[in-house]
């Protein structure tokens, strides 16, 4: 066992966010793969920080591509029905 399950939930969060420098993360790595009580909670670290970070970072969202091809397929259906 390379590290315990107590020192690798202090560094879960570090890790899951990339900020653990490359020997603890070398210890937390391994442990995951073992270990699936602390992997459950690495896997709801992950999806609270995911959470977080769709609303905190809008420049990662793709809803203005998103509106423009649907105004672009709905003036192109228009000019298909409209008559010649
Ligand atoms: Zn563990």
């Amino acid at each position: 066992m390379p590290s315990s399950c107590e020192e690798t939930r202090e560094l879960l969060s570090d890790y899951v966010e990339g900020e653990l420098e490359e020997r603890p993360r070398r210890r937390v790595a391994p442990h995951l793969r073992m270990c699936r009580r602390c992997r459950t909670v690495w896997h709801a670290l992950i999806a609270t920080i995911n959470g977080l970070g769709a609303l905190a970072a809008p420049e990662a969202s793709l809803q203005p591509a998103f509106a423009d091809s649907v105004v672009a397929r709905i003036r192109a259906e228009a000019g298909d029905r409209s008559p010649p």
